[in-house]
């Protein structure tokens, strides 16, 4: 293993198998919506803007890119809230919707979003994550999910840790001994 840094405790998920999986995914995708006339795929910021560039760059649909973005939880737990920075830039009416986020950990935000995109109406809404922790209290049904993982704090492929390590091609354990440090 190459080295790490210092607040990383371990590689959960390799750069080759994160690239094997997001190709899997756009295959997926692609297939699914064969016969839609185009899709809209929601990236939301800051987390899920690798992801989404990766995945949007493999689909070989019609497709086109907006972004939202959400207040961040604080530097590590769950705040319980969620709140909108940035809004789309146009209705979705009569889209069809692919919700793209980085990771579920309670299901908090991705059941806020996902509520909040029906209220306008699209022709449908589905979601797409990277990383599902097994915790995830509310066991929302997500259409794609790259990987599932145990209940650690992962930075890396657009993750953060107060803001740090969100560059990183892998996805990584953070120390706990960091992440209690701050919280
Ligand atoms: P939920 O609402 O599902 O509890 O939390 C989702 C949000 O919490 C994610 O969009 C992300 O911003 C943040 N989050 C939850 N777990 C992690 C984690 O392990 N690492 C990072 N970087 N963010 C996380
Ligand atoms: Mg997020």
């Amino acid at each position: 293993m190459r080295h790490l840094h210092t607040d990383l405790e371990q590689v959960l998920v390799s750069q080759e198998a994160i690239q094997g999986r997001v190709s899997e995914l756009a295959l997926q995708i692609s297939s699914d919506y064969q016969e839609a006339e185009r899709l809209l795929v929601i990236g939301v910021l800051k987390g899920a803007f690798i992801f989404a560039a990766d995945l949007t760059r493999q689909l070989s649909i019609p497709h086109v890119v907006d972004f939202m973005a959400l207040t961040s939880y604080g530097r590590s737990t769950s705040s319980g809230e969620v709140r909108i920075v940035m809004d789309l830039r146009e209705p979705i009416e009569n889209e069809h919707v692919l919700l793209v986020e980085d990771i579920v950990d309670s299901g908090q935000t991705m059941r806020y979003l996902d509520r909040l995109l029906k209220d306008r109406n699209p022709a449908s809404v589905r979601t797409c994550v990277m990383v599902k922790k097994h915790g995830d209290r509310l066991k929302l049904p997500i259409d794609y999910v790259g990987f599932d993982i145990a209940d650690v704090w992962v930075v890396g492929y657009g993750l953060d840790y107060a803001d740090r390590h969100r560059t990183l091609p892998y996805i990584a354990e953070l120390k706990p001994e960091v992440y209690r440090k701050l919280v």
